[in-house]
């Protein structure tokens, strides 16, 4: 039954020149949500430098406002990381001259990431992965190895790794399931974020989670037009809470009211999107909503 609280949102942003999260969780919780997953923006969206001092900041302020929506009464997922444009924008920046002085610096905050893991501060890591638009080859193979970095800490360290991809549909798909297999990393705690309907239904068949966007027509996709039972798929806002880009990529609270439409035209849909935001939420972030 979607109603209330059965509404989840297991990727979205929140931003200290926004609207926060406490606010969005506010919001979220009145329309009906019970879970929400907040990951770390790249540190300009907190009016931060990219130096690894200021990523550092911007992590710490990230931990804060999770704790801050907590407290509003809805369960918080708090994934903290470096995003592949960030990382992106370091290798252009510095060269391959300065490659070992990056490398450090990247390396120093993994270890921060597991000192806040190991103390229960937060639950996962994310975004990581590799930019989905052109750039140099060298970021790329450099976002994958720190991306590689991050399944054996998944591995060791336990929680979950949103991963940002490059969009290549089944290219994508199984690049990850070959090296998550590769490193015994636990597939289901792998989330590949922004993942289109065919990507979701390919991750699937590989026991990898997955989220789409929570619009009417994806969620009509996969689970009217294509029948598909969804095992770890879960659904995202991907709220970017940037003052100037509202709604981009959709407010959480707008996942409860593209579902009951999906519902009121189609009653199938009911029990799938009730897996969706319910049972595959449990599975892969090990909360409970009763
Ligand atoms: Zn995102």
């Amino acid at each position: 039954m979607i109603g209330k609280l059965t509404v989840s949102d297991a990727h979205a942003h929140a931003s200290t020149i926004g609207l926060g999260a406490a606010r969005i969780a506010s919001k979220f919780k009145e329309a009906g949500g019970w879970f929400i997953s907040f990951v770390s923006l790249p540190p300009h969206y907190y009016g931060l430098t990219h130096s690894f001092e200021d990523i550092r900041r911007s992590i710490d302020i990230h931990v804060r406002q999770c704790g801050e929506a907590m407290r509003v009464g809805i369960r918080v997922a708090c994934i903290a990381g470096i995003h592949p444009a960030v990382i992106d924008k370091l290798v252009r920046l510095l060269g391959p001259s300065k490659y070992d002085y990056l490398r450090r610096g990247i390396l120093n905050i993994i270890e921060y990431l597991v000192g806040l893991k190991v103390r229960g501060l937060i639950d996962g890591y994310g975004e990581f992965g590799r930019p989905h638009y052109k750039t140099l080859p060298t970021s790329i193979v450099f976002n994958e190895m720190i991306m590689i970095k991050m399944l054996e800490v998944l591995r060791d360290y336990g929680g979950v790794l949103h991963l940002h991809l490059e969009q290549g549909g089944n290219i994508s798909v199984d690049s990850i399931n070959t090296v998550s297999q590769m490193l015994k990393a636990p597939k289901a705690k792998v989330i590949l974020h922004h993942s289109t309907v065919a990507m979701a239904i390919r991750a699937d068949k590989h026991h990898m989670s997955s989220t789409i966007v929570g619009r009417k027509d994806g969620l009509k996709e996969l689970v009217i037009n294509r029948k598909h039972k969804p095992e770890l798929v879960l659904v995202e806002s991907d709220f970017i809470d940037d003052p100037k880009r509202p709604g981009a990529v959709m407010y959480p609270w707008e996942i409860a009211s593209e579902a009951t439409s999906l519902i009121s035209e189609y009653r199938e849909a009911e029990e799938s999107l009730y897996r969706i935001m319910v049972d595959n939420v449990s599975k892969v972030y090990g909360v409970d909503p009763y």
